[in-house]
């Protein structure tokens, strides 16, 4: 008998997570995980080391609170947004009871965190205008704790509508939390729904420092949520989840020029976004480009497999989504500096060229 017989049962049958690192590659442009291009510049000052962190660092808490436009009594800030995911699933679904509902094709870890704490999934695919399916969802609400969406949407970039979430935050009033991750809400600011928490007592969002920020090494995210939702969440997470030059280096993103350079790098990422996005809508090798909210733009290609292959050729990693339902031949790539940009469009140009579509007679003719 394998040593491994003795894990859980959802463990064993359990396909992780493929983050970006796990599935690895080989190349010098890396553009497969909606990471920032450049690092965060800071300092780390050691004296402290030898004490046992804050469980939530005041300076930390304080700073995202008054960035978000909420009191501190809303914030916990947790390893990264992946952890607020975990830990809304402990606090409120029962193992082998309760269920989540998520709105695939979105991100991967509402699954699989519910996967491994023994917690059920109900999909409701999102609509053929990737939107969250809300007379399906409504109608599902007694049969679920928490609602995971995604605004903007990782992978499909698409916001969720406000009108939709109203509505379902009203009909889930004492009966479900509606989570939404807003992990890349810092590149359309104007569509957080954090103003709705004031209404809302079931709605919680999730943010990071991940990816505006820059810090997806430092792995630091964030719940805003009602005090009484926050002060739940508080007593499952761990003593220590922020170890202290972790919250250092979150100060100081937080503070006004770390603030200023993550606007500088957004409005550097979203003008590459739009140079890109004119780039892809001409090239003969391309058949679609999805909503782009994000720091990253979803394409569906003619032939996504050898755009795969080329940009792997050329040292180029974008992630793959076409087996994922109704992605077929679609791959994301995150917005990089321009660079990075320009050599994804010298391959997709070589290959426009080489390949010839109907779809667009005047680049094939070129
Ligand atoms: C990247 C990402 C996260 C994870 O954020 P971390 O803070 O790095 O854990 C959560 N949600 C979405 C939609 C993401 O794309």
């Amino acid at each position: 008998m394998s040593i491994a017989n003795l894990a859980r049962r959802v463990v064993r049958a359990l396909t992780p997570y493929q983050s970006a690192r796990r599935i690895g590659g080989q190349g010098h442009v890396w553009l497969n995980a909606n990471e920032a291009p450049l690092a965060y510049p800071f300092t780390i000052e050691g004296s402290r080391l030898n004490r046992y962190p804050e469980c939530q660092p005041a300076e930390v808490v304080n700073s995202y609170a008054a960035y978000a436009g909420v009191n501190p009594d809303q914030v916990l800030v947790s390893r990264g947004a992946d952890e607020a995911i975990e830990l809304l699933i402990r606090t409120f679904c029962d193992a082998g009871e309760d269920q989540i509902l998520i709105c695939p094709p979105t991100y991967g870890m509402y699954a699989i965190s519910a996967e491994t704490c023994g917690v059920g999934i109900v999909e409701l695919p999102l609509t053929a205008s990737r939107q969250p399916d809300w007379p399906a969802i409504a109608d599902r609400l007694s049969d679920v704790k928490l609602v995971f969406l995604c605004s903007p949407n990782n992978p499909t970039g698409d916001l969720v509508g406000r009108k939709g979430l109203i509505a379902l935050l009203e009909k889930a009033r004492e009966r479900a939390i509606v989570v939404v991750d807003e992990a890349y809400i810092e590149f359309c600011p104007e569509s957080s729904v954090v103003d709705l928490l004031a209404q809302y007592p079931n709605l919680v969002v999730t943010r990071t420092l991940s990816k505006a920020f820059a810090l997806a090494g430092i792995r630091c995210g964030f719940t805003l949520g009602d005090p009484e939702v926050i002060a739940m969440l508080a007593k499952v997470i761990a003593p220590y989840p922020i170890p202290e030059p972790i919250a250092q280096i979150a100060a100081q993103a937080l503070s006004p020029m770390g603030l200023s350079l993550m606007q500088e790098r957004v409005q550097e990422l979203n003008k590459q976004k739009a140079l890109i996005k004119a780039e892809l809508i001409r090239l003969a090798c391309v058949k679609e480009v999805f909503e782009d909210k994000g720091n990253f733009v979803l394409v569906r290609f003619n032939d996504g497999a050898s755009v795969f292959a080329a940009m792997k050729a050329a040292g180029i990693i974008l992630r793959d989504f076409s087996t994922k339902p109704g992605l077929d031949n679609s791959i994301r790539i995150t917005i990089g500096y321009q660079g990075e940009m320009d050599a994804v469009i010298k391959v997709l140009r070589d290959l426009s060229l080489n390949t010839p579509s109907a779809s667009n007679q005047t680049a094939a003719s070129i």
